[in-house]
């Protein structure tokens, strides 16, 4: 038997929806982020990066450098095992409490990713609770959905955002305990929840709630603390999850919470009791990422400026980006070949890498460009983005969208 046919059968049928991915292979270069070198078949070639959640460029901060180069040099590179097994390293001990202060809850707890955070968390949780019912939002990152899954009680999907018919479904549950799941930034529209809206239904309902606010976190509150800061609702919130490899530039991720919850998900997750710990130099350079972000608004103010401008410059350009009020600027393309030709084209002849984003990332027919500005996009990067694109929609022969004056 040759069973290699079975997975070239498999790879034949993304090819054939057009949807087979292919990486660039990329070398950032510390210091000069958003530029970096594309190992082109052709040869090394400069580009720069429009599609990267190191959102705030904080990946190559001299303190985050720093802090990770010293600790590598004074502990040594590996974590040598779970924590189970080989104890825990200082380190992650400072990172975790780094994590409670942020959100300002009694502890938190630290995962080698924020999906297996999701995944083994959301299903530990809702197993330690008896007949629990989740509730959870129909767009939730698939490592949520991951978790919901392997809970394996019964689950409620809630129409996107839609508070009407969350509490439509609260009030059919009863008195059973409910668990609601969301995200606080939906990160492929960049649209919000609306959170206090959510802890309302929840005390109304009684019902406990888990937040990802991955797509949030060190972006929004004034320490960085996400969208439920930035919205005085954390203190609502039960557990709060967030990844170290966004914003902040690194690697991990957490969640936060009461002392019992927390203690409950260390004892009881297999996420976390069967893998190897974070190494001591990323936990040591995330915590030198999140104390920067407390108290410097700098990156979080011109991420905001920037994301404004790319808008407002696509905008005027024709360019179709889907409108929402965060640093994410969708484009709409809505079909996964033009999608991956403008990808290419924007690549090849523009020297700008920005990945196509294809189902089953996104519902199929509203495949698109995500471009995430970073605080070190100049303006003259912006100005050029918006040409390039231009040029590549005229070239593929999709639709720019003029906006008369009078309708603004
Ligand atoms: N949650 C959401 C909403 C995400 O978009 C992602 C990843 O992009 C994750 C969780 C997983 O986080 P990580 O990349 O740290 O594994």
């Amino acid at each position: 038997m040759t069973y290699d046919r079975f997975f070239s059968a498999a790879l034949a049928l993304l090819h054939e929806e057009r949807r087979y991915r292919v990486f660039a292979d990329l070398e950032r270069t510390a210091g000069r982020f958003p530029h970096a070198t594309w190992h082109s078949p052709d040869g090394p070639r400069s580009v720069v990066l429009w599609c990267s959640n190191d959102y705030l460029g904080m990946g190559q901060h001299p303190k985050v450098i720093k802090a990770m180069v010293d600790t590598a040099v004074r502990v040594g590179a590996g974590a040598g095992g779970t924590r189970n097994i080989a104890g825990t390293n200082h380190p992650l001990t400072q990172l975790e409490a780094e994590l409670a202060d942020l959100h300002g809850k009694e502890a938190a707890l630290l995962f080698t990713s924020g999906y297996v955070s999701n995944q083994t968390s959301i299903a530990t949780i809702a197993k330690l609770i008896p007949n629990c019912l989740i509730l959870s939002d129909a767009l939730n990152h698939n490592s949520m959905i991951e978790g919901v899954r392997r809970a394996g009680g019964e689950r409620k999907i809630f129409r996107h955002n839609d508070m009407a018919h969350l509490e439509e479904l609260l009030i059919a549950a009863g008195e059973r305990p409910k668990l609601i799941a969301c995200e606080s930034l939906y990160s492929m529209d960049g649209d919000v929840a609306p959170l206090a809206k959510i802890c309302d239904l929840a005390d109304k309902y009684g019902a406990m709630t888990y937040v990802d606010e991955v797509h949030a976190v060190g972006m929004y509150g004034p320490r960085g603390g996400g969208i439920a800061e930035r919205d005085g609702v954390m203190h609502r919130i039960d557990v709060l999850e967030g990844t170290l490899a966004k914003a902040f530039g690194c690697l991990g991720g957490y969640i936060a919470a009461s002392a019992a919850v927390v203690d409950a998900v260390r004892s009881y997750a297999p996420g976390f009791i069967f893998t190897t710990a974070l190494p001591p130099a990323v936990c040591a350079s995330a915590s030198a990422a999140i104390r920067h972000l407390k108290s410097s608004h700098w990156e979080r103010d011109h991420h905001q400026n920037r994301a404004a401008r790319v808008k407002a410059v696509l905008n005027t350009a024709g360019v179709p980006v889907i409108p929402n009020d965060t640093h994410i600027v969708p484009v709409m393309v809505g079909s996964p070949e033009k999608c991956k030709e403008a990808s290419d084209l924007l690549l090849v002849e523009h020297g700008i890498y920005i990945q196509p984003i294809n189902y089953p990332t996104v519902p199929r027919g509203t495949e698109r460009l995500r471009i995430t500005p970073t605080p070190c996009h100049s303006d003259a990067l912006v100005d050029a983005l918006a040409e390039a694109l231009v040029d590549v929609w005229r070239q593929l022969g999709l639709p720019l969208r003029y906006r008369t004056l009078a309708a603004g």
